[in-house]
């Protein structure tokens, strides 16, 4: 019989509570989905003011207690709700997390270590709850592993506590400068910590130190896993990546296939599913008038969501879009970023008579929109760690169009190989001529061989996205790490 191993998943966002990105949507469907598998999982997420009310007002106290960070000492209360079954804590502190917004403040490493921090020093104050297991998420709990070790050490509730790091985006790490060490961290220069944090000779780096930390590494995708390894990816890492290769995973994420489900979502104007694909030209006239585009069934309606950065491709779409349109294509971007990009596809859609629609704002149900009334989905990623859009756009049924990178290349079965049995399309290098000839054509197929695109829309929308094999594969990591706990 199992034995229930507990643990503890720590992250800075999390569906439904708060959401900027992916993060959100893995820390907030991955837990229930161990929990399923018989773990006991506890969650843990900053209380910041942008949580829905809804949620907020039914939080209960569980503790509060006074933590060290350095010379400060600061107030931390622990709330908790229970929703999809799970227990979820909140750390309080307002003057940290009474904010809009999760990230992009002045202080956010302050605030993060304060997070890190609070994440351990709670341990000692859930009640019924025995962590064996504590699962960290980005730089942004990449601290934990490190304030576990070197401030709590030679307490039973601690030492029992092995740590897992979830790289879920390696661009992003936590490059502080130097006087963060002692002032809000508390860690002299040459201390084995200030040593496995420091990244040069003015910074520290809070993702280095957790890698070198924490007892298991894992990233969202096995082509990731490989990739970090190696300069391109590895964003100044790959050596801690090569040296830790034996303690790497990658795994690739799920998606929520109940909130993402084409035949129940109440965001759209039709419902719709493998078996009666029907209601999908609904929802693809319905997007193209709520998107000022022409409402033509047989354009090919290609659809872009999510940050507008150069990691997401953006300045191939730049390269290639005025052929696209020119070839009859119509193009729907959905997101927010940097702001040359934005005022760029902003720019194309004005003048575009029809043909392109730029909606630069985060709307998750315009999203759910744009997923169903969809063809095709580009994602000419540089790196892609996992993505979940291309999931996400294969359960509604729209084709994804990749770059063979990370996790793309690990979700989407191209029509070039794959032939009938495909669900998607994809082209090997970072290279706009590559990228336009395939969207060209994935068009061409969905002009000329209507029969064949939709057994690809029904092959897509049959994958297995669900979190269950991915919940799996994270038991097995955890029970690799906790034998005596996990056996009988
Ligand atoms: P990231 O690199 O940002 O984590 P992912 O593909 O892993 O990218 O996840 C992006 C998630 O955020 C998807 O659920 C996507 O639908 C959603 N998303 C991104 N931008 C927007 C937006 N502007 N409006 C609505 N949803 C968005």
């Amino acid at each position: 019989m199992k034995n229930k191993l507990g643990v503890l998943f720590a992250a800075f966002e999390a569906v439904p509570f708060i959401k900027t990105g992916g993060l959100g949507d893995v820390a907030g469907s991955l837990p229930p989905a161990l929990q399923a598998a018989g773990y006991e999982v506890r969650v843990m997420l900053p209380k910041f003011s942008a949580i829905p009310e809804q949620y907020r007002t039914r939080m209960t106290h569980v503790a509060d207690f006074q933590m060290p960070l350095a010379w400060r000492n600061l107030y931390c209360g622990i709330e908790q709700l229970v929703y999809n079954g799970v227990t979820w804590y909140f750390i309080d502190n307002e003057y940290y997390f009474r904010r809009e917004r999760a990230y992009g403040y002045f202080d956010d490493g302050e605030r993060i270590a304060f997070f890190s921090k609070a994440v351990v020093e709670s341990l000692q104050y859930l009640p019924d709850f025995r962590c064996d297991i504590l699962h960290c998420n980005d730089w942004h709990t990449a601290l934990s592993p490190i304030f576990l070790r070197e401030f709590y050490r030679g307490q039973p509730v601690y030492d029992r506590v092995k740590t897992v790091l979830t790289v879920h985006n390696l661009k992003f790490q936590g490059q502080m400068s130097d006087f963060v060490l002692g002032d809000i961290l508390g860690f002299s220069s040459d201390s084995g910590a200030g040593q496995s944090l420091r990244s040069d000779s003015s910074s520290i780096n809070f993702m280095k130190g957790g890698l070198l930390y924490s007892d298991a590494l894992t990233t969202v995708s096995p082509t990731y896993a490989q990739e970090i390894k190696t300069p391109y990816f590895g964003e100044r890492l790959e050596g801690i990546f090569q040296w830790r290769e034996g303690s790497l995973r990658g795994i690739l994420n799920g998606i929520d296939t109940t909130a993402y489900d084409p035949a129940g979502d109440k965001a759209l104007p039709a419902r719709y599913s493998p078996a009666d694909l029907g209601g999908k030209a609904v929802c693809k006239a319905a997007v193209q008038k709520e998107l000022g585009l022409r409402e033509d069934p047989d354009a090919p309606l290609v659809i872009m969501i999510g940050r507008l950065t150069e990691q997401k491709g953006l300045d191939l779409l730049r390269w290639g879009l005025e052929e696209l349109l020119a070839r009859g294509i119509q193009l729907a971007v959905l997101g927010t970023g940097d702001e040359a990009y934005e005022q760029m596809l902003v720019g194309y859609a004005l003048a575009s008579s029809g043909r392109m629609s730029a909606q630069v704002r985060f709307d998750d149900a315009l999203a759910r929109r744009m997923y169903a009334g969809a063809d095709l989905l580009l994602m000419p990623s540089r790196f892609e760690p996992c993505g979940l859009t291309q999931m996400i756009a294969m359960r509604y049924g729209t084709l994804p169009v990749v770059r063979e990178t990370g996790g793309l290349k690990d979700s989407v079965l191209p029509y070039e190989r794959w032939g009938e049995d495909a669900t998607g399309f994809s082209f090997p290098d970072y290279d706009a001529r590559q990228m336009t000839d395939t969207v060209l054509r994935a068009a061409e197929l969905y002009r000329t061989r209507p029969e064949v695109f939709r057994k690809l829309r029904k092959n897509a929308m049959t994958q297995d996205f669900s979190w269950n094999s991915a919940a799996q594969r994270y038991g097995e990591l955890y029970a690799s790490l906790c034998p005596e706990a996990a056996s009988s």
